[in-house]
């Protein structure tokens, strides 16, 4: 019995860290996670690295397909970005239609390899919706951590850096300053 309360218990807390439209994690399970990350920063000197994920002209698609469509590209989106994480990346919903990826013991460098792959990854890969295909593509900003920024100060650090790439001209990577290593 006790067993079981405890199973229900993590089954709880499970789902009030997952997105329901895409069972990626949410925005709750991010900020429990770079708060994580920044304590092993201070204590073991392990930087990560943050990519901030924003679909391109995304209002188009529900303006021309439909929400439910709109809900299929980001399910299908959200599909592509997982697949070509490794096992220790953690990709997250924060909302609408915007991802986050913390990437654990990573610089500058290696976090805009991996953002690069992404981002090819979405565009090599237009979603099927019935017999149409949606080409979809999406501009990612990122960022190294730094012990002297919180979290918020992070995040917009790279959601700088994705603007950046969304007036660029979108279908992009940035990064969050061209001297941070
Ligand atoms: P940009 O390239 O500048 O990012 O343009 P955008 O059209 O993607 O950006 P904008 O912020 O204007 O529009 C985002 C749209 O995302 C508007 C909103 O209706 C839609 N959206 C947010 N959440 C969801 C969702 O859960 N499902 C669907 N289908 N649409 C959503
Ligand atoms: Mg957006
Ligand atoms: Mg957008």
């Amino acid at each position: 019995m006790i067993g079981r309360i405890h199973e229900s218990e993590a089954a709880l807390s499970d789902l009030a860290r997952r997105d329901s439209l895409t069972l990626l994690l949410n925005r709750r399970a991010f900020d429990e996670e770079i708060a994580d990350a920044r304590a092993r920063e201070q204590r073991f000197g392990e930087r990560f690295a943050l990519l901030a994920i924003d679909l391109d002209r995304f209002k188009l698609i529900n303006d021309t397909w439909g929400h439910g469509c709109g809900d299929d590209v980001l399910r299908a989106v959200a599909r592509t970005l997982a697949a070509e994480l490794r096992p220790f990346d953690r990709l997250f919903r924060l909302g609408g239609e915007e991802f986050v990826v913390l990437v654990p013991r990573s610089d500058l460098g290696a976090a805009m390899q991996l953002a690069e792959r992404l981002r090819s990854a979405v565009a090599s890969r237009p979603v099927a919706l019935g017999d149409a295909t949606v080409p979809t593509t999406v501009s990612i900003g990122v960022t190294t951590s730094d012990p002297a920024r919180d979290a918020g100060e992070l995040l917009a650090i790279a959601d700088a850096a994705l603007y950046r790439a969304k007036d660029a001209g979108r279908n992009r990577v940035e990064a969050s300053a061209p001297a941070r290593t």
